[in-house]
């Protein structure tokens, strides 16, 4: 069970094959192979090895799939993070992620030249040259961090070898995913390679992906839902990744068109997106056969409205990061049902139980519990957490549920405090946590609020201390720490929160449906 080598059988098998197609030009199977392993050689080379820990920040690029499988290849674990992150964020997970290395696009170098002494166990940084960066970039920076940069564009000319062949047990872990899971801080979810594999194969099975499928790859790329759902799976199977650099409907369209896309796979708010966007119509996706939900509750409304113009059905799905993420699909060989997440996909159980853990009956709302192969190992240096999360082999997921007689599953609601912006995840807690640093707050609550594009927004109710402060200058503190999609877009100044007779304040009485 081990994906880069089931991918590098398949560069044997169909060399000629397009592999990944990006920015008008393919990349063959075999040459993506060979691209890998010259990775897997020069990292090894400056020193990166079995058990090492790998930090990507990059966009959607054919450097991320290389970076993985070359990883992959090693033995090296990959800690993928959102590249818009601040030097806050960033920090925590360099450090809860023992990062060792550093792979990142060429525009974060300010950053990561201002982080460098927070980031004192890496050893090396592995620079990928981008277009939007500008020269002042390269020379501003200073010689400690000068010194610990090699190039991305490098490491593949110079590569003059084969790496001696590791031993990779399915067992080890392919990669981090920093998730708050429940409840709190962050948390690094380890995906082991046999986790990574049976959720790309299982998806690629239960939805019918085959070799001649050409799926689109605009999700960031750093999220699980897709790396399996539009670049492990259909690596798997031997299909075409179409990568998009990001999400513009006008672009998606044409690149559907151009390329002949027959899956693409987004979060509700791309679907209502690509919906508004008046120039598209039915013959941009004539190709298409296959439209894939997942992230957030999609709603009937925004199904039925891209339905109706573009002629495409769209499947919904759920996981979550500790899953690898899939656990459940509409079925492709059975009735799609508006509304639900669908079956358990091949392989993966799922089930509704009640506060002590007893199955319940179809229609009864309880929590929604997930048990199969690609059920994570567990979170880094975090038993506790651990075992929270994971009982008897079932993993909780914070998500309440519930099924019909069909076994089609319905989420109805959140357990957990998360908030969900156009299926970007934000904690509340991390959000408070920052607010609670300003001088002025005294208390913080962080709730979600109904948006009409992006489903949901995030809304801070604050209480202030003596200090005055106002709104907007909350906002840019807050914008400050945190990456632009977690900062409140609105801040409600309040006399006071509501509490119970304990002190706890009530999170669920300031939810506004
Ligand atoms: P993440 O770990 O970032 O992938 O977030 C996983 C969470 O996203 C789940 O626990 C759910 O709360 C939410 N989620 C994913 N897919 C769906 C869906 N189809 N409907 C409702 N919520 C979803």
């Amino acid at each position: 069970m081990n994906l880069v080598e089931h991918v590098r059988e398949i560069a044997k098998n169909s060399p000629e094959k397009t592999a990944y197609h990006y920015l008008g030009q393919d990349t063959s199977y075999a040459e993506f192979d060979e691209k890998v392993e010259k990775l897997a050689f020069s990292l090894k080379e400056i020193g990166i090895e079995k058990g090492n820990h790998v930090a990507f920040l990059l966009g959607n690029s054919p450097e991320f799939l290389i970076s993985l499988y070359a990883c992959m290849r090693l033995g090296a674990t990959a800690v993928p993070v959102n590249p818009i992150f601040q030097l806050d964020e960033i920090s925590y997970i360099f450090e809860n992620g023992d990062v060792d290395a550093v792979i990142a696009i060429d525009t974060l170098l300010p950053l990561l030249d201002q982080g460098k002494n927070r980031f004192s166990r890496v050893e090396k940084y592995i620079i990928c040259e981008t277009a939007s960066c500008n020269e002042e970039m390269y020379t501003s920076i200073s010689n400690e961090l000068k010194n610990k940069i090699v190039y991305f564009s490098e490491l593949l000319q110079t590569a003059d070898g084969q790496i001696a062949p590791r031993t990779i047990n399915e067992e080890d872990t392919a990669i981090i995913l920093y998730t708050s899971g429940t409840t709190g801080q962050p948390k690094g979810a380890q995906i082991s390679h046999r986790n990574l594999y049976a959720n790309a194969r299982d998806v690629a099975h239960f939805m019918e992906y085959t070799s001649r499928d050409r799926v689109i790859a605009t999700l960031p790329l750093f999220h699980v839902f897709a790396l399996t759902v539009v670049a492990n799976a259909p690596l798997f199977i031997g299909a075409t990744v179409l990568i998009a650099p990001r999400f513009s409907p006008g672009e998606i369209l044409q690149l559907a068109k151009t390329e002949k896309a027959t899956i693409f796979a987004g979060v509700p708010t791309m679907y209502n997106f690509l919906y508004q966007y008046e120039s598209g119509n039915a013959e941009d996706f004539a190709t298409l056969r296959l439209a894939i939900s997942g992230g957030a509750p999609l709603p009937a409304q925004v199904l039925h409205n891209f339905e109706g113009k573009f002629n495409v059905k769209i499947s919904e799905g759920y996981g979550l990061s500790e899953a690898s993420p899939v656990t459940c699909f509409n079925p492709q060989d059975r009735v799609r049902k508006v509304g639900s997440i669908g079956t358990s996909i091949t392989n993966v159980d799922n089930k509704i139980v009640d506060e002590d853990g007893n199955e319940l009956s179809p229609h009864e709302v309880g929590e929604l519990i997930v048990r199969g192969p690609n059920v994570m190992k567990g979170y880094y240096k975090n038993p506790e957490g651990t075992s929270a999360a994971i009982r008897d082999g079932w993993l909780y997921t914070g998500d309440l549920a519930k099924r019909d007689e069909e076994n089609y599953f319905y989420i109805v609601d959140r357990k957990k405090d998360m908030i969900i912006v156009g299926g970007y995840k934000v904690y509340p807690r991390e959000v408070e946590e920052v607010l609670y640093q300003h001088q002025s707050v005294k208390e913080a609550v962080v709730v979600g609020i109904p948006d009409e594009n992006f489903g949901e927004a995030v809304c801070a109710f604050v209480v202030l201390n003596d200090q005055k402060a106002n709104e907007e200058e909350l906002k840019v503190y807050c914008a400050q720490y945190l990456a632009k999609y977690k900062v409140p877009t609105e801040i409600r100044i309040v006399g006071e929160l509501p509490k119970n007779s304990t002190g706890k304040i009530l999170r669920r009485n300031l939810r506004i449906n």
